[in-house]
């Protein structure tokens, strides 16, 4: 079935402001609390907000296989559930409601009255229930940086590393969409010099520069998800910063890997992009050496072009930029990830998520952590202001972007931002 939604020449009726993320070619899906305070799933075309829920029960979706409550809920994880057929199903129809010549709805006042609201009217909710969280280690250059540092610059990379995507179990509990503040955490650490462990705030809160990929139930438990079909289980994907306390990870993580360092907050942007969506950008990704085993051998292009960007506003300062990155130069793929992941049984299910790992590319300023940027702080970041960041400080906004361009069109994920509070105080009694 042709991706009808993706062709770069498509307008539509709705304004759409230079260099938005959200042409008609995007599409995206998320789930906001409309201003009357209905929960529903929607997508977004420029700075409108389009409730799919209304679109459906006014009989948009005619024609299509979905029951009748699908975008009535508080999740997307029955849609994703449908499977890739319906995704595309349903992106191309409503790029066609929305292309400039239809004038049905264009034409209807009393139907745009339900079913357009404006980004500022409403409030944008976590995309998916996300049953489980894995997180990979897949950028090449981010395991380097880190293995240097915290081990041994002969030996950075674990002998592993080049032979399978190394990842570990999360948690979801934490995971919140953008806009939600999270506090930076209390925990135990092993201050250098110190003669004992300490307990106290964390005092190296950093952000990580990841991206994640959402999944459909592909697989019965024991049944692993081939290399070839792998694709065709991811939804889409987001923009994902893995919040991490370096203080804490570096005691802690020994023999089992990271725990409470990682799991007090990850922060995602709320519209999921569609893999569909994204098509146009593909790119090859690195080449690998050695060749991996066959489970994980792919043809083509798998990777995307996906440029990304960290800033750091300071309270009642400026947005100051501190990286560039790209999604491009990961190692392992989304296609490997998952096939590796599922290689053993292991069953996934819908509405997964899957992080990238700390996107870092080849150069200095595309690191995709503070513990990178600042090289465990023996190169601080200045900031515009004149103060210094070698990690995150209370009151200070992390904002992560993503977009992808080629022929005209800049599909983009929106804005990724979020603001470290101080500890958690009890109140006095
Ligand atoms: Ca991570």
């Amino acid at each position: 079935m042709p991706i009808n939604a993706n062709n770069p020449d498509k307008k539509t009726w709705l304004p759409v402001p230079e260099n938005s993320d959200f042409p008609i070619q995007n599409i995206p899906f998320g789930v906001f609390l409309t201003r009357d305070d209905i929960i529903t799933i929607g997508t977004r075309i420029g700075n409108t907000a389009i409730d799919l829920g209304a679109l459906h029960q006014l009989g948009y979706f005619e024609g299509i296989p979905l029951t009748e409550d699908i975008f009535l809920q508080d999740t997307l994880n029955d849609f994703i559930s449908d499977g890739k057929q319906t995704w595309r199903l349903v992106r191309n129809r409503i790029s066609d409601i929305f292309n400039i010549e239809n004038r049905v709805l264009q034409n209807n006042e009393d139907h745009k009255k339900v079913v357009l609201f404006s980004m500022d009217e409403i409030e944008m909710k976590l995309p998916v229930l996300i049953g489980d969280y894995t997180d990979f280690y897949s950028s090449k250059e981010h395991a380097t940086n880190v293995g240097t540092m915290f081990r041994d610059p002969e030996n950075a990379l674990m002998p592993n590393w080049l032979h399978l995507p190394v990842g570990y179990h999360g948690r979801s509990s934490t995971i919140v969409p953008s806009g939600t503040p999270v506090r930076r955490p209390m925990g135990q650490t092993f201050p250098k010099g110190a003669e004992k462990p300490i307990f106290g705030p964390s005092k190296l809160v950093d952000f990580e520069l990841e991206m994640a990929f959402i999944t459909t139930d592909g697989n019965a438990m024991g049944e692993p998800i081939s290399i070839e079909e792998a694709e065709d289980h991811i939804f889409g994907m987001v923009v994902f910063n893995d919040w991490s306390a370096r203080d804490i990870q570096k005691w802690e993580y020994v023999p089992l890997g990271p725990f409470l360092a990682k799991n007090f907050a990850s922060s995602i942007s709320p519209w999921i992009v569609t893999l569909d969506a994204l098509e146009p950008f593909r790119v090859e990704s690195p080449e690998q050496n050695p060749e991996p085993f066959s489970y994980l051998q792919q043809e083509g292009k798998h990777s995307f072009d996906i440029h990304l960007k960290v800033a750091i506003t300071p309270e009642n300062g400026k947005s100051n930029a501190v990286s560039k990155s790209n999604f491009k130069y990961m190692y392992w793929t989304m296609a490997q990830q998952l096939a590796h992941h599922t290689v053993n049984g292991c069953k996934v299910n819908s509405g997964d998520m899957m992080g990238s790992g700390t996107l870092s590319g080849p150069t200095p300023d595309s690191y995709g952590s503070m513990l990178e940027l600042a090289w465990q702080g023996t190169k601080p970041i200045k900031l515009d202001n004149g103060e210094e960041r070698k990690f995150i400080h209370d009151g200070d906004t992390v904002t992560m972007t993503g977009y992808c361009t080629k022929n005209g069109v800049r599909i983009g994920f929106g804005e990724l931002s979020t603001k470290l509070l101080p500890i958690f105080e009890p109140k006095k009694k």
